[in-house]
């Protein structure tokens, strides 16, 4: 009885195991999609910040930071995911969706996030200056608003900051030296 009992209980962590394994790795499949996004900004010499809104392992929306092409402050990354997303799905509430962005959200996408409902929040790397999902505050799981979400962070962290760093590094080589450049 009591060893069928144990054989019971290691039977359920292996299963448990497996499961985050299999989720760690869609994780990554995911963030890496994010990161196709965030270098589709760096094209357009927009900080490279990308987004993928996925139901049911798949992948409903997608966006690129263009806040400059657009001349508009709403079009980060995670907005125009959220706006897709909520077109495939046919409603603005995302119950059941898995949001990936390769950096921490700011005051106003964390807010559109808890507003749609998404279930789960997976992040590259963080933004101490201006993140709103766990570095200036965590307005993801804030007790006081009716909606909290699940986060995860650092997934595929170094990849996330590396297009970031690479982005800055270049702007200020262009600034110093406008010939290096010629498309600039
Ligand atoms: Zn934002």
């Amino acid at each position: 009885m009591r060893e069928r009992r144990a054989r019971r209980r290691a039977e359920k962590a292996k299963a448990a195991e497996a499961e985050a394994l299999r989720q760690a790795a869609l994780d990554e499949k995911y963030m890496k999609e994010a990161l196709k996004q965030a270098k589709k900004a760096a094209e357009l010499g927009e900080v490279p910040i990308g987004c993928v809104v996925v139901y049911g392992e798949k992948i409903i929306g997608r966006g690129y930071n263009r806040r400059n092409t657009d001349k508009s402050t709403l079009s980060h990354a995670e907005i125009t995911a959220l706006r897709r997303a909520g077109k495939v799905i046919g409603d603005w509430r995302l119950e059941g969706c898995t949001l990936y962005v390769t950096l921490e959200p700011c005051q106003m996408c964390a807010g559109a996030i808890v507003q749609a409902r998404v279930d789960r929040v997976v992040m590259g790397c963080m933004n101490p200056k201006a993140g709103c999902a766990g570095s200036i505050l965590n307005m993801l799981q804030m007790q006081e608003f009716n909606h909290q979400a699940e986060v995860t962070r650092g997934i595929c962290e170094e990849e996330c900051s590396k297009i970031l760093t690479e982005f800055f590094s270049g702007l200020r080589k262009r600034l110093k030296n406008p010939m290096v450049d010629k498309q600039g």
